[in-house]
């Protein structure tokens, strides 16, 4: 079966910076919940940063710029957390690997989890495009990342890979 690593907030667990969940109740997660094929994780936290935290963007590029030690990654206080977001980052690919996941579906415009669209590093809620941390090092490693507006796509995609693994196997 295949895997699906998920943004824990997606999921309803209380980890964003604020301290709330931004559960999407889209009936795919519920069915993947109840497939047992979601690997939950939320990047910042396993990184090491608290609940709740002051909200961070990315300045100077986007995830991939951070990978590439060419931007970093400071919350509203000007405190650099650079080095949470990598290691969160990290993590993810980890339990990807470890879980065998190809697949994620990762909460939109976050620094950590956005993929396509992020914020633009100037806390006013505008957006660049780009990756977020750990959605650009999944990507750079061969893991599809889909935002939560794009579940009936990552299905159709997991479906494709498991009909494809079946074939394989003729
Ligand atoms: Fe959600 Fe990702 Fe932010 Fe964690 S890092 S709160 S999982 S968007």
């Amino acid at each position: 079966m295949e895997r699906v690593l998920v943004s824990a907030c997606l999921l309803g667990c209380r980890v964003r910076y604020s301290g709330s969940g931004a559960r999407s109740g889209d009936p795919v997660l519920e069915r993947w919940l109840r497939e047992g094929r979601v690997v939950v994780l939320c990047p910042e936290v396993a990184g090491g940063l608290p609940v709740p935290r002051p909200p961070a963007e990315i300045r100077g590029g986007d995830g991939g710029a951070v990978l590439d030690g060419v931007a970093r990654v400071v919350d509203r206080r000007g405190g650099d957390v650079t080095r949470h977001f990598l290691a969160g980052a990290r993590l993810a690919l980890r339990a990807a690997r470890e879980s065998g996941a190809r697949v994620a579906v990762l909460k939109e415009r976050s620094p950590s989890c956005g993929a396509g669209r992020i914020y633009d590093g100037g806390f006013t809620g505008g957006l660049r495009e780009g990756d977020g941390v750990t959605a650009a090092l999944l990507e750079r490693n061969g893991v599809r990342v889909f935002g939560e507006g794009e579940v009936a796509q990552a299905d159709r995609y997991l479906r494709g890979l498991e009909r494809e693994g079946e074939e394989g196997m003729l």
